[in-house]
C-alpha cells in the first residue's frame, strides 16, 4: 500500500488536469490517492462517475482555507461525501471569499504599479479556483519577479501586500462543516506554519476540541527530525496520522506524487478510522 492524501489538480492551484493527475500517482505505485484541490472538489466531477474503473482507489477530499488567531490554516477533510448538501454550501461560501480576496490582492498590487492583474489571474486559473500561486505565475510573465518563490517572498507572502488572510472562516467552523460532510478533519502540514512548539500545541488542542481527528505527520519528504517531533504531538493529542505529498506540479522530488516518507510506526494512521 502506498498512500497519498493530499495532491491538487488544475481544479485549484495544480498544474495537472484530475486525469493527468490520477495517471501519474498510479505509476509512481499510489494505491489509495486523495485530491484534495483548494476549496473545491470540481476534479471529482472532472474524472467523471466511474471512479471504480480507476487504476487505484480514490479517498475523495479537500483543503479548505480557515483562520485561527488571525494566522491561515489549512484543513484537509477525508472521505467526505462529495454529495452532502452541506459541502456545496462551503464550497460556494469559499468560492465568495476567494473572489473577495482575489479583488482585494488585486488592488493592492495596482498600488504597487501592476496593471490590472485581476484579468491576467482569472485568465490563468481558468475554470479553477484562483489562489495566490495564480497572481505569483502572472508575477512571474510580467517581469517582476525571477520566480514564484520570489513573488511570495516579495508580493504575496507573510506581511507583504497580497497578503490578505482575515477573511477566511474560523478553524473551529471550518473542522465542523468538515464533519457535517461525514468527513475526518485532518490538520495539514502543521511544520510549514513555522510556529513555536506552545503556538503549535494551542493549534493542536483547539483543533482536537472542535473535532479534529487526525494530522500530517508526513508532508511529502522530510526529514526524521521532522517526522519524530510531530509524531510525538500526534501521540500527544491523540490524533490519527496521514501522509500526502502535496503535489502540485512534477518537477519538485522532494513533493512527487507518491514520494511520502512512510508514517512512523507510533501513529494510528487515518485510514483505520473508515473501517
Ligand atoms: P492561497 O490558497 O491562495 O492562499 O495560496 C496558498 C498556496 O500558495 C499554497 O497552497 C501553496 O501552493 C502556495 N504557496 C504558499 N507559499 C508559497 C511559497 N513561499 N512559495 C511557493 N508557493 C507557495
Ligand atoms: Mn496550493
Ligand atoms: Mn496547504
Ligand atoms: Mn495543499
Amino acid at each position: 500500500m502506498l498512500a497519498d492524501l493530499h495532491t491538487h489538480t488544475t481544479a485549484s492551484d495544480g498544474t495537472l488536469a484530475p486525469v493527468e493527475l490520477v495517471a501519474r500517482a498510479a505509476a509512481n505505485g499510489v494505491t489509495h490517492l486523495s485530491i484534495t484541490d483548494h476549496d473545491t472538489v470540481a476534479a471529482y466531477a472532472e474524472l467523471g462517475g466511474d471512479i471504480e474503473a480507476l487504476p487505484l482507489t480514490l479517498v475523495p477530499g479537500i483543503e479548505l482555507s480557515s483562520q485561527w488567531r488571525g494566522m491561515g490554516i489549512h484543513v484537509v477533510g477525508l472521505n467526505i461525501d462529495l454529495h452532502s448538501a452541506d459541502l456545496q454550501d462551503v464550497i460556494a461560501e469559499q468560492r465568495d471569499v476567494r473572489e473577495t480576496r482575489a479583488v482585494r490582492i488585486a488592488a493592492r498590487l495596482e498600488k504597487t504599479g501592476i496593471d490590472n492583474p485581476l484579468s491576467a489571474v482569472s485568465h490563468l486559473a481558468g475554470d479553477g479556483t484562483i489562489g495566490r500561486p495564480h497572481f505569483a505565475r502572472h508575477l512571474v510573465d510580467i517581469g517582476k519577479v525571477r520566480d514564484i518563490k520570489e513573488a511570495f517572498r516579495k508580493y504575496l507572502g507573510t506581511g507583504k501586500p497580497g497578503d490578505v488572510r482575515n477573511l477566511w472562516p474560523e478553524l473551529a467552523e471550518v473542522v465542523g462543516w468538515i464533519r457535517a460532510a461525514r468527513g475526518t478533519a485532518v490538520l495539514a502540514h502543521p511544520a510549514h506554519y513555522r510556529m513555536t512548539a506552545t503556538r503549535l500545541r494551542a493549534l493542536l488542542a483547539d483543533f482536537r476540541d472542535a473535532g479534529g481527528e487526525a494530522m500530517e505527520v508526513i508532508s511529502g519528504r522530510q526529514d526524521r527530525d521532522v517526522t519524530q517531533r510531530l509524531a510525538g504531538y500526534c501521540r500527544d493529542f491523540s490524533l490519527h496520522a496521514s501522509t500526502g505529498s502535496d503535489f502540485h506540479r512534477p518537477g519538485l522530488s522532494w513533493a512527487e506524487l507518491g514520494a511520502a516518507t512512510p508514517l512512523p510506526e507510533s501513529c494510528p494512521p487515518v485510514w483505520e478510522l473508515w473501517r
